[in-house]
């Protein structure tokens, strides 16, 4: 789960990581009264679920009031579209600080997991390019595993600034070591943490995201969440129980267990299309809960086909063609749905597909659901 930079950055400051002084702001007719007692110069920030606003016209420097009043205005409500995340309203702004800055790094703490540790990525080629620095320079970017003696200093080092600056990078990287422990984060980034004239480490910028599978011990966490920024379809599926991952690709798929699913989105691959989405309605699921992703599946525009692909193991596949057949009776779909079913019960499920009335294909193996998915 993500969250907005504003909420990033109040976990900061619990964290004693020091940040720009700011206030929200949601509404176009609260813009005037917010900035009116606010410092200038100040950032006005677009606060959305998406990396490289700065970019995108989301981030801006405003020199007095009226300078400010204007930017918040045409930032708040505008359409973001970043390369990261898309085309996003902004429905809340920031309004910070502006602060001096002397230099831009980069830090973030991530997982390595191939080496089973969170990784500690510094550098001081930071700001709105560091992508590009990754291609083009990787050696100015510093890593270091987190192990038993994790010394940041001997990373801080490297980056060449004086025993004072150091002192407070390391105490940066502390707590948001511990915040990243106590709060179940994949992913803390701060960039740019920036240096001011003033020889202070601020962050200026917050990233945060948190792993799903450990919300349930996070309520402050979880009320973190904007609903408006999660895919409405993903949002729907998570309250129905569905593992529902939104894709790019015109033939929508349902199937039974993560691998399987894996497995045919290879098969769709193979037969020259790509798959809508992933979509998992796991062992044990009624007939009623294959209704609902049914729905849920064809709710999307570009499908041009639907392929089920059920091993019925503990979901049998009697209970998946009625559930299919009930999905279909009730929603006039227009697009072909192909089914293979293998497993506990697949002739009483074809049975059942076969006799509705309703158009199905049921392809016996994975081979002809190739060469069908292929025709279309
Ligand atoms: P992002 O583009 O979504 O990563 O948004 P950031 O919060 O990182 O802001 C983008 C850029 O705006 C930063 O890299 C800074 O160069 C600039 N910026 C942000 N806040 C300030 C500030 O207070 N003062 C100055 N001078 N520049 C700022
Ligand atoms: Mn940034």
């Amino acid at each position: 789960m993500k969250i907005h930079e504003y909420q990033a950055k109040e976990l900061f400051k619990q964290y004693g990581i020091k940040v720009p002084a700011s206030i929200l702001c949601e509404k176009k007719e609260d813009i005037e009264e917010t900035i009116k007692n606010f410092m200038f110069p100040c950032v006005i920030k677009a606060q959305v679920h998406s990396g490289a606003r700065g970019k995108a016209g989301g981030v801006k420097i405003a020199k007095n009031y009226q300078d400010a009043v204007k930017t918040a205005n045409e930032i708040l409500g505008m359409e973001l579209t970043s390369k990261q995340a898309g085309t996003k309203k902004v429905n809340k702004i920031l309004i910070e600080k502006a602060v001096d800055i002397d230099k831009e790094l980069y830090l973030s703490l991530t997982f390595d997991r191939a080496n089973e540790a969170i990784a500690l990525i510094i550098s001081n080629q930071g700001g709105m390019d560091i992508e590009e620095t990754a291609k083009t320079s990787p050696d100015k970017i510093c890593t270091q595993l987190i192990k038993d003696n994790f010394n940041p200093l001997q990373t801080v080092k490297k980056l060449g600034y004086n025993d004072e600056i150091n002192s407070q990078i390391v105490s940066v990287i502390n707590s948001l070591y511990r915040l990243s422990k106590e709060k179940d984060a994949l992913l803390v980034e701060i960039n740019p943490l920036v240096i001011t004239k003033q020889n202070e480490v601020i962050a200026l910028d917050a990233k945060i995201n948190f792993d799903d599978n450990a919300l349930f011990r996070h309520e402050d966490i979880l009320a973190l969440k904007d609903e408006k920024e999660e895919n409405p379809f993903e949002l729907q599926a998570q309250k129905e129980g569905l593992n529902y991952i939104k894709l790019n690709g015109t033939i929508g798929c349902m199937v039974n267990g993560a691998g399987l699913a894996m497995a045919t989105m290879d098969v769709i691959r193979l037969s020259g299309k790509e798959a809508a989405n992933f979509l998992d309605v796991g062992g044990g699921a009624s007939s009623e809960k294959i209704e609902k992703a049914f729905k849920l599946l064809i709710s999307d525009e570009n499908l041009e086909a639907v392929f089920i692909n059920i091993f019925g193991g503990i979901l049998r596949c009697d209970f998946l063609a009625e559930g299919v057949k009930n999905a279909i009776q009730n929603l006039n779909i227009k697009v072909p749905v192909i089914v293979r079913m293998e497993g506990t019960n697949k002739e009483i499920g074809a049975d059942i597909l076969n006799h509705s009335g309703l158009k199905f294909t049921v392809v016996k193996d994975l081979n002809e659901a190739i060469e069908v998915i292929k025709k279309i």
